[in-house]
């Protein structure tokens, strides 16, 4: 006989009340009693309680089976408001596919133990609500940027030359020559908006982070836009409407999971545009009205954005940086030559989850500016040629899917929003 096999999740919805069914899956608990085993049976999209009963000819299968063997069970759908759920099966027929040995995780395992095991904890709940919203939220990203007229492009991800400060730079070998993993597409993605005009990519970067901290990886996932004919006000304007749609898709997509998650969803209802702007200057002295003693020109770290966010409760941007803190390639104000046009977006409890600005356009003065850096010409050469040919005032940003997700979930550390997170010391499994 053939059975209709179906996702847990619609079982739990109801869809399915006193109909045989098969499900598929692995065995998630178990609780025997005399007359009676209960197990409780998970697949991607939930868990199902399901019972055998002691006369039913797969007492033994359900004795013999262990917590996360795979399974295939045919029953009949009982509404019971007893179970888990509402619904549970009764089990006619069980199947045992893959009989598991004695399955490390147990209850009340440390940190450090379920990261040793990451491959096996993926199977967890929460990694599975987790996953799925990182999935979704991708598919929002992917959507606006759509929406609004983007080209998805793809960076290379082997460069021959810094984008930023060479420090958290990862060197590698490329046969008898030295290269590096990219750190940010930026430099390519302005090639590409000549062509083009607005682009963007997801991507990976890599970053040697030396410290352990809450919010980095060695290994990130990173949405990088960049396009032509803009100026910092488009920027703005483009990174909070961005902001807004994926956290308002979300709440609404995401419900069931968010819940799950307990997340709280309050602060991402609450995102709006226009988000509130605050220059540097004026960050800095917020900060110094706080007790800190931020001397003008200095960079803010962890804790200087933690205090900053605090005043928002919500996000908002930080923007016209010292030049001296910034990049070679931040295009300054013309007016005043020691400010750059760069923002930097903020949240509470993270701090920084992007960077971005206009880029200089203008050859003599990134000429200029590579040279005080002390950056050689020569290894520029190719992005200089994008200001002989045909420059445009273009502005980009860079936005940390990790951070973001941290921030939105409510995570304690960065390394719950990737599967396999990599940093200093963990790059196994
Ligand atoms: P930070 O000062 O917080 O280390 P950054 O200013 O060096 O970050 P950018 O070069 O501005 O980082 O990168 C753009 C975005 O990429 C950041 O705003 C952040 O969201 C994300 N990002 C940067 N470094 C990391 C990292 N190591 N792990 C995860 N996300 C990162
Ligand atoms: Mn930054």
């Amino acid at each position: 006989m053939l059975m209709l096999v179906v996702a847990i999740q619609d079982v739990l919805d109801g869809k399915y009340e006193e109909k045989s069914l098969t499900i598929r899956g692995w065995i998630y608990r178990k609780r025997e009693s005399k007359q009676t085993i209960f197990l409780l049976v998970r697949d991607a999209s939930g868990v199902v309680q399901c019972t055998v009963k002691r006369d039913n000819p797969s007492w033994t299968q359900a004795k013999k089976v262990t917590i996360e063997s795979s399974v295939m069970l045919e029953g009949t759908v009982k509404h019971d408001e007893r179970a888990p759920g509402g619904y549970e099966i009764a089990v006619e027929n069980l199947s045992i596919i893959g009989l598991a040995e004695v399955f490390p995780i147990t209850e009340y395992k440390s940190e450090e133990f379920l990261r040793n095991v990451r491959h096996l904890w993926l199977r967890s709940r929460r990694m599975n609500l987790i996953m799925k919203v990182r999935s979704e939220v991708l598919r929002f990203i992917h959507d606006f940027f759509k929406k609004e007229g983007f080209v998805e492009v793809s960076p290379p991800m082997f460069i021959s030359s810094a984008c930023e400060g060479g420090s958290t730079l990862f060197g590698l070998k490329y046969f008898d020559k030295q290269l590096y993993l990219t750190q940010s597409a930026q430099l390519h993605l302005e090639a590409l908006i000549y062509s083009l005009e607005k682009v963007y990519c997801v991507a990976p970067s890599f970053r040697a982070e030396k410290s352990r901290t809450i919010r980095h990886l060695t290994e990130y996932w990173h949405v990088e836009p960049e396009w032509a004919f803009a100026d910092m006000d488009d920027l703005m304007r483009f990174e909070e409407n961005l902001l807004s749609y994926i956290c308002h898709k979300t709440v609404k997509n995401c419900k069931k999971e968010m819940e799950s998650l307990t997340v709280d969803i309050s602060k991402l209802v609450a995102v709006e545009a226009p988000f509130p702007r605050i220059t540097y200057t004026e960050a800095t002295e917020r900060l110094n009205s706080k007790g800190f003693k931020i001397k003008w020109g200095e960079d803010f770290g962890y804790d200087e954005e933690k205090a900053l966010a605090e005043d928002f409760g919500k996000p908002f941007f930080v923007y016209a940086y010292p030049r001296q803190i910034k990049a070679f390639y931040c295009k300054t104000y013309r007016d005043n030559p020691d400010l750059v046009m760069s923002t930097d977006m903020l949240v509470p409890r993270i701090g920084e989850i992007s960077t971005g600005g206009a880029r200089e356009d203008d050859k003599e003065e990134l000429l200029r500016r590579l040279k005080k850096l002390g950056l050689r010409e020569e290894d520029y050469d190719w992005y200089i040629d994008l200001r002989r040919y045909g420059t445009v005032p273009h502005v980009g940003f860079g936005l940390g899917l990790e951070r973001l997700l941290t921030w939105m979930l409510d995570l304690e550390n960065i390394i719950d929003a990737i599967p396999f997170p990599r940093t200093i010391r963990r790059f196994y499994p």
